[in-house]
């Protein structure tokens, strides 16, 4: 399958070029050419599926031509050694729980997708392959765990300074081997923004070979429309979906997860409702409202993976629905929330259901609560543990209420390895250019 960019302004690519790429040369987003549909036969039996097979079947609908059958089906049952289960909260709401996985965040299943393909792709390469990246939070530990070891891949994580929990940073910075921390005296459009400027820097392109592992890479992405079809099995299975539409929320930051869910959509995954979620950080909210999209610097909120002011896979939604706002307005109801009221839903829901969401879970619930009617049923995304969020939380329902998972322990326990950037991109492309010597 060949893939084209968002900006239109430059050949389309293979797969492996789209991966190895991340960003088209024109600066836009690559797409999938087609979005193949799934027979009505196949949701009617979905339930019969493991989540593995499922997600297998997924996967062949957008790598089946590049990659081979069995090559395909290792890399994702070996990318999903954990569940992506629903759990009940209220008759109606039920939770994605996408934290089941090595840094206990949905960007686990991506990320390990994508170093596995990459690894398949470059095989054996003569020169390293550098991974830049920049983390809001969870995508650094998702990426840098996912592509830890694997041979000729060198990970740059890109974090910006006091701005990530603790426990963030430790799940980034405390892996040493192929894995370097860079923190940045920014934010995280910041962060973003160097490594933007990396990858359309022909001198150091010439030098290096550059990759990015954002959510903007298709390798990272895509496999993320994996779970909601998961969701929608397993509510069936249960019996819950019987006479009541499907409706999905998704805490949204640079939209990736909700892009996936919207191709899910598109292959004909039967979703009533799509809702994004959002923090004070609201461009795509407003969006939907006036049809203007005015970026902005992002704002520090308690929700800190969504707080992102510029969302890079919005340019996804506009190519998804050629840039119509009355066909997105309608595809996808918005909802904002401040800290103060994230606060509230995450006491509320604890003290209510006894189900603790993190504060990006509990924008999905809420929204939920406010959207739903009689004949509908809800998952929301909880794209992460709330321990790893424990300061947050812990100061909502108080203190000691939050365990800590063995495997952020383990973490914590790790020593601090980080170098500090400023926010110059000569600064970055510099250091850079001395790991290549
Ligand atoms: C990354 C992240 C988000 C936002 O996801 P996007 O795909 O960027 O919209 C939400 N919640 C958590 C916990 C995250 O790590």
């Amino acid at each position: 399958m060949k893939y084209y960019s968002t900006n239109k302004n430059t050949p389309d690519v293979s797969l492996k070029e789209a991966v190895v790429k991340g960003l088209a040369a024109d600066n836009g987003l690559f797409m999938p050419e087609k979005i193949e549909r799934f027979e009505p036969s196949f949701f009617e039996n979905i339930q019969n599926l493991t989540f593995q097979e499922i997600a297998f079947e997924v996967a062949k609908k957008f790598f089946g031509d590049d990659i081979e059958e069995s090559k395909l089906r290792e890399i994702v049952y070996d990318t999903l050694q954990f569940d992506c289960p629903v759990a009940k909260v209220t008759d109606s709401i039920y939770s994605l729980e996408l934290f089941h996985g090595p840094t206990l965040a949905f960007k686990d299943v991506g990320a390990r997708f994508m170093a596995r393909l990459l690894q398949h792709f470059l095989g054996k390469q003569e020169k390293l392959v550098n991974v830049l990246v920049a983390t809001s939070g969870d995508t650094g530990s998702a990426v840098a765990n996912g592509f830890l070891g694997v041979d000729g891949i060198h990970v740059h994580v890109l974090y910006p300074k006091g701005k990530v929990s603790l426990i963030q940073e430790s799940q980034f910075t405390t892996l040493g081997q192929n894995i370097t921390a860079l923190e940045v005296d920014g934010t995280f459009d910041d962060c973003q923004h160097l490594v933007k400027t990396a990858f359309l820097d022909k001198e150091l392109n010439d030098k290096l070979v550059l990759t990015s592992a954002n959510s903007i890479n298709v390798a990272r992405f895509l496999p993320q429309a994996f779970y909601y079809f998961n969701a929608y099995a397993r509510l069936k299975e249960n019996g819950v979906l019987d006479g009541k539409d499907f409706v999905v929320s998704v805490p949204s930051g640079n939209f990736g997860n909700l892009t996936a869910g919207l191709i899910a959509g598109e292959m004909g995954l039967p979703v009533k409702q799509f809702i994004a979620a959002n923090n004070a950080n609201d461009v795509v909210f407003e969006y939907l409202k006036s049809g203007n999209y005015k970026t902005r610097p992002s704002v520090e909120t308690i929700a800190n993976a969504m707080d992102v002011g510029a969302p890079s896979n919005f340019a996804r939604i506009l190519d998804l629905f050629d840039h119509s706002h009355k066909t997105i307005s309608e595809k996808i109801k918005g909802y904002r929330y401040s800290d103060d009221e994230i606060r509230q839903i995450i006491d509320k829901v604890y003290q209510e259901t006894g189900y603790l969401c993190d504060p990006h879970g509990a924008c999905g619930f809420e929204s939920l609560a406010d959207f739903l009617n009689e004949n509908q049923v809800g998952v929301f995304l909880e794209t992460a543990h709330p321990a790893k969020f424990t300061e947050t939380v812990e100061k909502v329902i108080g203190k000691g209420n939050v365990a800590l998972p063995e495997k952020l322990a383990a973490f914590m326990k790790g020593k601090k390895q980080s170098s500090l950037l400023t926010k110059e991109y000569e600064v970055f492309k510099d250091y850079l250019l001395s790991t290549s010597e």
